[in-house]
């Protein structure tokens, strides 16, 4: 339990009296050039810091509106902005995606340490932030008259293509689109995922996750959370697709964005139906829910948008369905990814002939095969820029 709070700078200790019965609280400590500044409240084990407390070491006082839940502060004139609830983090007018939800206790806020640091230190030219277990080491470089140059070592991290996510549709409880002779989207999804990891780990030096590797019903969120706390550099979610016309067929290869065309928002009202089971039921993606997503995906829209179109192009070349391009709707489970994501549509369960072809292993195996060589085709790309 904690009790003390030090504020070296203004040389003042508040006693603070503890927080909720049977809640443990923890602390790390803050050290700014070398100096210890202060100790930060923690919550989850050291995982969510308070970004009040934070603050006494940027001298920065926080505004904060009750009414809805926001705090904004500045780090060396640059306007950041939380909300409660939320994981989209604003620095001045650039969205940034936290790991998690800003959480409100106890009238402090709490980010995920992590991925804030991360993000503080990458857009922050001023600060210098490195973090281990129980303590943060601030560094606040000299001011420089001259602008700061872009940094292109933190520019081409970002970039760099280290982990693959693999995130296989539906699962446990939620079957997805179900064929016309009961094939399952789940299992097509998943079989096709495992096929690719393999491929992957097998020829590339990348590290893969599946978000599932067995037969589990898994939330939305739940997957682009694996994805972003594993720092994926490349978030693929497979599925296959259904309609209600059974002569329907093909593949295609989905980005999230404004809904453009009546079947694309169709193919992304089944894949966010899942929503429903998991409790949500009558929630749509409004709009502006969309509009802000495409915001935040934008430093990733032209990835995704090389991604996807190799996807096609490597489908296209080994198999005979139809190719029905890159196009983009409100796909839920996108959403929070902070990477380049696509969803990739194998077939149509719900055509006969195409069914038949995906309920065969080598058919599958084909697949797998294309998006891998989409896989190395864009790593290419990625070491020419
Ligand atoms: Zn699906």
């Amino acid at each position: 339990m904690k009790l003390f709070k030090i504020k070296l700078n203004f040389l003042i200790i508040y006693l603070f009296t503890s927080i909720g019965v049977g809640a443990t609280s923890d602390t790390i400590k803050l050290f700014k050039n070398n100096q210890l500044v202060s100790e930060i409240d923690t919550i989850e084990n050291n995982t969510f810091f308070s970004i009040n407390d934070f603050l006494v070491s940027t001298d920065s006082k926080p505004f904060i509106s009750e009414k809805t839940e926001k705090i904004v502060f500045y780090i060396n004139n640059q306007k950041i902005k939380l909300t409660n609830g939320i994981t989209f983090l604003l620095i001045d007018e650039n969205i940034y995606q936290l790991s998690s939800k800003v959480v409100k206790q106890n009238n402090e806020y709490f980010v995920p340490i992590d991925s804030f640091l991360n993000i503080i230190n990458s857009s922050v030219k001023s600060l210098s932030i490195m973090f281990n277990e129980s303590k943060i080491l601030i560094s606040v470089k000299p001011n420089e008259n001259n602008k700061p140059a872009k940094n292109i070592v933190a520019e081409k991290n970002k970039w760099r293509f280290s982990t693959i996510i693999i995130d296989p549709g539906h699962g446990g409880k939620d079957p997805g689109a179900v064929g016309y002779r009961g094939t399952l989207e789940k299992d097509i999804a998943l079989d096709v995922a495992k096929r690719l990891e393999k491929k992957i780990t097998k020829n590339m030096k990348i590290k893969t996750v599946l978000t599932r590797d067995e037969d589990i019903f898994l939330k939305l969120g739940e997957r682009t959370k694996i994805a972003n706390e594993n720092n994926g550099s490349l978030f693929i979610s497979i599925h296959a697709n259904a309609a209600t016309d059974r002569r329907a067929s093909g593949f295609e290869t989905f980005l999230i964005g404004p809904n453009k065309n009546e079947a694309a928002v169709r193919v992304a009202a089944r894949e966010n139906a899942v929503l429903e089971l998991e409790g949500f039921s009558g929630k749509q993606l409004t709009n502006e829910d969309l509009i802000k997503a495409t915001i935040a995906q934008s430093a990733f829209a032209s990835k995704s948008e090389q991604f996807a179109a190799l996807v096609q192009e490597e489908i296209g070349k080994r198999v005979q369905g139809k190719n029905r391009g890159v196009k983009q709707a409100g796909f839920y489970v996108l959403m929070g990814a902070s990477m380049p994501n696509v969803l990739v549509e194998l077939g149509f369960i719900s055509n006969l002939a195409e069914e038949k072809k995906l309920r065969s292993s080598q058919y599958r195996e084909v697949l797998a095969t294309a998006i891998f060589r989409a896989v190395e085709k864009y790593e290419k790309t990625l070491n020419n820029d």
